[in-house]
């Protein structure tokens, strides 16, 4: 398959370095608050690589981190342990902060289908990994030492930049002056390893006792003891969101290929932002929503995910209110189309035409997803197919065998039991109608859609159908 890579900026022709097997990273969130839909969109891209990938007949391993220590509200040492920041806020120990929001994170992937990594691992687990490396960083010369924190040299690392292509002098940005700065620190853009528990942080919650003394290691470095201890020096794809490129991205690379000599990654993956109102969302704007928030609105956690297929995960999606309907109402249709397909469980005997047609659909699909995963087209293969006159059992397959790469959950959608209460009044219906009692037939029917169903009136029946949940206005 066809991918972008963006250590290339370009869309290169992926194969794994092993075989058939794949190794594959992604950065965690942090777990100081809630999983919002904008971090929720990254995961579900990767997740659709992931499917991809297994539909091509790989088999991947994936492993995730999950950061609960070291991550700085500022992405350039300043500002305090992001987990620090959510104790304080809901007045619980970071340990209980980690483990809440873990749940959720872990909640919200089940939600929309995410299908959860092999292998889910804390920073706070793997601190012993991290000292070391930052040890052999240091004895290698590209690691030093302050009263503060354990720097890594950027200086040192001829190739600092290749993934950002930002040259360094660019990113010697000029410390602001109203943020603390070690000034023992030798350039702007070198990198805390280990927090020292002095100054600033010297009631720091989280610390462990390492060759520097007592301390937290910095953000960065986790990512690089945790890919390389569960995938090796050298992995296939990497992912994470646009906002890692430049900054955290690139200090895994100098960090681990340090360390090794070897190219870290061969493949990046970047999702692009969900916004709001055309600004990311984020924690620090205000202006997040969670699945659940979503949820309360009417719109199912399924048809969040068809509204994030139908943006190139390489592209900004604007989340509105109005969209978010669109797609619940795409939902429905599809939900309806695959009802009326499980009616049918006659098997025909395929012509070679239709064979053919089933093929090309396959193919189409196939295409589309291989080709950087452009997920609008394959939904659009998806709908064609729906639409199409092949026979009713084997486009119910073919749509099944679509969503294991959609993961739109198809083959759970099954027909809203009508209950009895619901059927008499129809039935009641009906015979005011037929005694051109109109009036009654009307109250019927407003007790019927008030009881969250919609009837449709057929010439001496009825059909009856939940009434599509109509998402309140924001
Ligand atoms: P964090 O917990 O901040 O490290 O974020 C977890 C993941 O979500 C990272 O890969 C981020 O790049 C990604 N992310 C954060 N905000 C957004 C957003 N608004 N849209 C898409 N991805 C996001
Ligand atoms: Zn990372």
């Amino acid at each position: 398959m066809k991918l972008y890579n963006t250590l290339t900026r370009k869309i290169e022709l992926f194969t794994p370095a092993h075989d058939r097997k794949i190794t594959l990273y992604s950065c965690g969130p942090t777990v100081y608050d809630y999983t919002h839909i904008g971090h929720a969109r990254t995961y579900t891209n990767t997740d659709v690589l992931k499917r991809t990938l297994v539909s091509f007949g790989y088999k991947v391993k994936h492993v995730m981190n999950i950061t609960d220590v070291g991550h700085l509200t500022g992405d350039d040492d300043t500002g305090e342990d992001k987990l620090e920041e959510g104790a304080k806020r809901i007045g619980k120990s970071v340990w209980d902060v980690a483990k809440a929001y873990t749940d959720f994170f872990l909640k919200t992937l089940i939600e929309l289908n995410i299908i959860i990594p092999d292998q889910l691992v804390k920073a706070t687990n793997h601190v012993k990994e991290m000292t070391q490396l930052i040890k052999q960083l240091s004895q290698e010369g590209f690691a030093y030492e302050t009263g503060e924190a354990v720097y890594f040299d950027v200086t040192r690392f001829k190739n600092y930049g290749k993934l950002s292509r930002q040259p360094l002098e660019e990113k010697i940005q000029k410390a602001r002056k109203e943020v603390y700065v070690d000034p023992q620190k030798r350039n702007p853009a070198d990198f805390a390893l280990w927090f020292k528990r002095v100054g600033r942080f010297s009631s720091h919650t989280m610390h462990w006792d390492s060759p520097w003394g007592d301390g937290f290691p910095g953000w960065h470095i986790e990512c690089s003891v945790m890919s390389m201890k569960y995938l090796g020096e050298t992995i296939d794809i990497h992912t994470g969101g646009v906002d890692h490129l430049s900054v955290h991205h690139e200090n895994e690379i100098a960090q681990s290929e340090s360390a090794t000599g070897k190219p870290f990654v061969r493949f990046w993956f970047h999702n692009e932002f969900l916004l709001v109102e055309g600004q990311k969302m984020s924690k620090s704007l205000g202006n997040i929503y969670t699945v659940d928030d979503v949820v309360k609105k009417g719109i199912e956690p399924a048809a969040l995910r068809l509204l994030y297929l139908q943006t190139h995960y390489r592209k900004q999606l604007n989340f509105t209110w109005e969209a978010a309907r669109a797609a619940q109402e795409a939902y429905n249709r599809l939900k309806e189309y695959v009802i009326a397909l499980c009616k049918e469980t006659q098997r025909t005997t395929l012509s070679a035409e239709k064979l053919k047609q089933i093929d090309s659909y396959r193919q189409k699909f196939a295409d589309a997803i291989a080709n950087d995963l452009q997920m609008p087209q394959a939904l659009a293969v998806m709908w064609d197919a729906l639409k199409s006159n092949i026979p009713a059992t084997d486009k119910l397959d073919l749509v099944v065998n679509f969503d294991q790469v959609l993961g739109l959950k198809l083959k759970d959608i099954k027909e809203e039991k009508i209950p009895k209460e619901i059927l008499d009044l129809a039935k009641k219906r009906v015979q005011a109608r037929k005694q051109n009692d109109f009036e009654t037939a009307d109250l019927l029917r407003k007790e019927i859609q008030r009881k969250g169903y919609r009837i449709e009136d057929t010439e001496d029946s009825f059909v009856l159908k939940p009434k599509p949940k109509i998402p309140l206005q924001k």
